[in-house]
């Protein structure tokens, strides 16, 4: 601690005015690091005294002009009426908007530049040579500016070159008008009051109004404003200039280390103009050789996390560590949530601040998606309102709503994909009641804000909390930011009497909040440190580990949303990439220049624009200090070592959603979740336990998919006239003479495909549903065909029926109350047998050696459907004996075909009609599969058949084959 930059200032600062501190103002380029400097100051003085007043640039800005900066979206609304006034232009509001952001960008730019707006935004027509007065440019910039207009088309009325001209020629009296008109309404910009106050000084008309020290701490790059300032603030003899930095990459002398660096290219230029008082002996680290600086590389983003785990779990059983002086720094702010769900429980407290943007959130993407939603909206031939079917999962998948699913809803997904329904009205929608308003169109747009709002509330109100500790509060910060977004957006659509419709008021929400980031400010003074690199300026670490010190991430690409070129900006000292660079440059040398510890993560994975590439500054420390670092190439995955598989341990969460899977009257375990389970245990945990759903496309165009579904439904409906009633040969005869199954299979196309409207939507028919209509009832007309030839007389007992099954197993001692259940294709009664119909459309697989064969998770050939059948034959069954049938219909069609299941070894294989032994047997399987289900110590691990990976749903995150290779 007391070799930290902000202690070392403090010391000084105390040491210089000890008897009365609260008289200095004290200015840093931002608000956190006047936490650190005061809780230093409070440690220094041992008894309460007034603090010294603490500013950021800007606020000590404002204040010496007594004006503050106005909200954004005032600026843009009052940008937009000067805009059309002077440019024409009839864009609504909200399309305007991300332009008149930007067009403020450069205004901001050009006040805090001090750039003449008028030479800027100069008449190319009128004028192809420069012949204004520019010698307050060098003359490279002149030759830059020359070089731009030289090289613009000569007669740009027309295509891009020519809207370019019309829009560039008025922005001068777009700039003007617009000062103008806020000054007349004391509204402001950020750079407005910072050219406003430079210009005063300028003029001399600006002094410290008190005798005040003013002490300037860790700057680095200055505006020319900012520098007028200092300039100022140093003739006033009052001001004390305090920069942080290391020798090795600021001083110029022969022999230094890395002379002429970027990380020191701004503070080289300001430290003789404003020296620092000497004897703050703490700039001289970076190189040192006891620094430990490791560096890993990771297959993945979000496997980095994981280099976290392990390196916290390392570090806090250390003697000497402190864990407020262990940072975590986040070059990519979207690993936050990764990172959180990956701390060791040694970790303990974690304090995270960073501007998290919101857009990366569970939150963000519930709002974003049911916007989405309401703009692909559509409407059926009687204006009932229809969603798009990918739009309601997207809602319904958020993570949020996990704790809030209805019963069966995994049912209820699965028959949708099967069933390949497009379009879906809310009353077809399975969700609980309190997410059921997001479904209803709200009478103005501005009300939909509001709903979507109270629906999260209820939803983070209702939740268990577990995931919301995971993540640090982090749902509760990004739902009070929205809340204040909503409010703020239609607060300032009433004041301004803007109506905007449903789309634009959809799209400028969508626009600000993805513009927005959280800030967190937990208790920065205790436990770990999680942090965006922004926020680590000023701040020194014990023990510091860096994820995604990539290309992209490490630096950032320029991405300046400008109007302004590239080399105009450069001609008139704008910004641009190379000052950019060399910002990020500063942030990182500075960040580890202190530290002991440093362990720097890249990752090789290509995405999202990135190259999987690791940053220049790796590659930079490789070259540069004395000591190299150490370079280590891992494989990381959740729970494995280096190269190990991955498995997932049943720790509490695991454990408990397990068993919120069986809690609750209708929640149960189906007999295709143990067989996802007797598959592969891992997939099982991804797609029950974690709930990530398995992304199956739906075929839009109607393949063979929703051909089981469609079948299941035709059958349903042509015998849903016979339940309890005797279906006769004669019956059965009448049935397919008469061709009665037709008006089944058009109800199970209205049922299944068209969410219950006899028409579909418009647009939706194509030739190959007439197909699947054709075959359809082929397959329907066989199995009657069957039906009347081998089972009539029959009695309908029960169809599509849901069937539930409570017990209580003993694990480790304790008992589990468990529930399984799923629902039964048909029940029949046949010559006096009880029988359980399953309809297969896939391949005929009846053949099975035992019972014990069926829960072999070892065995690849196990008969999956036969478990199915079995199971349900165990739930159903009483005293009275059942009959399995799987009837796989392609087989209907063969002269000979006989269903039912053959059990035996070998060739020795014989019908199976299961008896009360064979029955007590599968129940013995079935209670030691579930004891073994909920057992703590068995985790969820890959299967052992790789061949069973290559259709997985879930390979990309598993990469079993990838651990298999290493
Ligand atoms: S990829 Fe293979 S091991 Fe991984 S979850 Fe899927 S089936 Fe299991």
């Amino acid at each position: 601690m007391k070799n930290t930059f902000i202690y070392k200032v403090a010391e000084y600062v105390f040491t210089a005015h000890r008897d009365d501190p609260g008289r200095v103002k004290v200015i840093f380029p931002n608000r956190r690091a006047g936490l650190f400097f005061n809780h230093a100051l409070a440690g220094l003085t041992g008894h309460p005294v007034w603090a010294p007043e603490v500013l950021t640039i800007r606020g000590f800005v404002e204040e010496q002009t007594g004006k503050k900066v106005t909200d954004t979206l005032y600026l843009v609304m009052e940008l937009y009426g000067v805009y059309k006034e002077i440019i024409g232009s009839i864009e609504p509001f909200e399309d305007f908007y991300p332009w008149g952001e930007m067009l403020l960008g450069d205004f901001d730019d050009l006040d805090k530049y001090l750039v003449d707006a008028r030479d800027l935004f100069r008449n190319l027509k009128a004028e192809r040579e420069l012949t204004q007065d520019l010698s307050y440019l060098s003359e490279e910039q002149v030759a830059l500016l020359r070089h731009f207009w030289d090289h613009f088309p000569e007669a740009p009325e027309e295509g891009e070159a020519g809207k370019f001209l019309h829009v560039w020629e008025k922005l001068y009296a777009v700039y003007e008008k617009l000062r103008r008109v806020l000054a007349t309404k004391e509204m402001a910009y950020e750079g407005m009051l910072y050219r406003e106050l430079a210009e005063k000084i300028a003029r001399r008309e600006w002094t410290l109004p008190d005798a005040s020290p003013v002490y300037l701490i860790g700057f680095n790059a200055l505006t020319p404003t900012e520098v007028k300032l200092f300039e100022a603030l140093k003739d006033s003899g009052q001001a004390f200039f305090f920069w942080d930095y290391d020798e090795a990459y600021v001083t110029t002398r022969a022999g230094a280390s890395l002379p002429g660096h970027d990380a020191g290219r701004f503070i080289r230029k300001y430290i003789r103009r404003f020296s620092p008082p000497a004897g703050l002996n703490i700039f001289d680290n970076l190189l040192d050789k006891e620094k430990e600086i490791r560096v890993y590389s990771s297959p993945n983003r979000t496997v980095q996390a994981w280099v976290v785990h392990n390196l916290l779990e390392q570090w806090t059983k250390e003697e000497d560590v402190q864990k407020e002086r262990i940072a975590v720094v986040l070059a990519d702010e979207s690993l936050l949530l990764p990172v959180l769900h990956a701390m060791p429980e040694e970790a303990g407290d974690i304090n995270v601040t960073m501007g998290y943007p919101l857009q990366d959130s569970p939150v963000f993407s519930f709002f974003g998606s049911a916007l989405t939603m309401l703009k692909n909206k559509t409407e059926d031939k009687d204006g009932n309102t229809l969603f798009y079917y990918k739009d309601v999962l997207n809602i319904l998948h958020n993570p949020l709503l996990a704790e809030h699913r209805k019963t069966g809803w995994h049912e209820w997904e699965e028959n949708l994909i099967r069933q390949n329904k497009i379009y879906l009205s809310s009353d077809g929608i399975s969700a609980e009641e309190m997410v059921m308003p997001v479904f209803e169109i709200p009478e103005n747009s501005i009300q939909y804000g509001q709903v979507l709002l109270d629906v999260l509330h209820k939803v983070l109100s209702f939740s268990s909390g577990e995931e919301e500790r995971k993540d640090g509060g982090l749902n509760i910060e990004v739902y009070y930011q929205l809340y204040l977004l909503v409010n703020r957006l239609n607060d300032f659509l009433e004041e301004k009497d803007l109506p905007l419709s449903l789309t634009g008021y959809l799209n400028l929400l969508l626009y600000l909040a993805g513009q927005s980031t959280v800030t967190f400010y937990g208790e920065p003074l205790t436990g770990i440190q999680v942090m965006g690199v922004l926020e680590t300026r000023l701040l020194d670490f014990d023990r510091v580990i860096v994820l995604s010190v990539n290309e992209g991430s490490l630096p950032k690409p320029y991405a300046v949303a400008s109007y302004i070129p590239h080399s105009l900006r450069k001609g008139f000292g704008l910004p641009t990439y190379e000052h950019r660079d060399a910002v990020y440059a500063y942030y990182f040398y500075r960040l580890i220049q202190r530290a002991r510890h440093v362990a720097l993560v890249w990752h090789t994975e290509s995405d999202a624009g990135q190259k999987g590439e690791k940053s220049r500054f790796i590659s930079q420390l490789q070259y540069l200090t004395q000591k190299k670092p150490e370079v280590t190439n891992l494989y990381f995955s959740p729970g494995m070592g280096v190269t190990g598989k991955l498995c997932v341990q049943k720790d509490g969460t695991a454990l408990s959603c397990l068993q919120a899977l069986v809690a609750g009257e209708d929640n149960y375990l189906s007999p295709s979740a143990m067989n996802t389970y007797l598959t592969c245990r891992l997939r099982f945990y991804f797609k029950y336990v974690a709930g990530i759903s398995e992304p199956e496309e739906m075929e839009e165009d109607m393949d063979a998919a929703l051909f089981g579904s469609l079948l299941h439904r035709a059958m349903e409906k042509v015998y849903t006239p016979w339940k309890e009633k005797e279906v006769t040969v004669e019956d059965l005869e009448k049935i397919l003479q008469k061709k009665l199954y037709r008006k089944a299979v058009d109800e199970s196309f209205r049922d299944e495909l068209y969410d219950g409207h006899e028409a579909p939507p418009a647009g939706t028919v194509n030739g190959v549903q007439m197909i699947i209509r054709s075959s359809l009832e082929k397959y329907v007309r066989k199995i009657l065909e069957y039906d009347r030839k081998y089972v009539a007389p029959f009695i309908i007992k029960g169809l599509e029926e849901k069937v539930i099954h409570k017990l209580v197993i003993t694990v480790d001692g304790k008992t589990v109350p468990v529930q399984l259940g799923g629902k039964t294709d048909r029940r029949d009664e046949s010559h006096g047998r009880m029988r359980l119909v399953d309809y297969k459309t896939g391949q005929k697989k009846t053949d099975f050696e035992s019972i014990g064969q069926l829960f072999d998770p070892e065995d690849k050939n196990r008969n999956a459907a036969a478990f199915q059948i079995l199971t349900y034959v165990w739930i159903t069954g009483g005293d009275v004996p059942v009959q399995p049938e799987l009837y796989f219909v392609r087989e209907m069609f063969r002269s000979d075909v006989r269903q039912g299941l053959r059990m035996g070894p070998g060739r020795q294989k014989v019908p199976f009609v299961p008896d009360r032994e064979d029955m007590l047997g599968f129940e013995e399987k079935l209670n030691n599969l579930l004891v073994e289900m909920f057992d703590p110590q068995v985790p969820f691990d890959q299967t052992p058949h790789a061949e069973f990976c290559t259709h997985c749903p879930y390979n990309a995150i598993c990469q079993r084959n990838r651990s298999s290779e290493n």
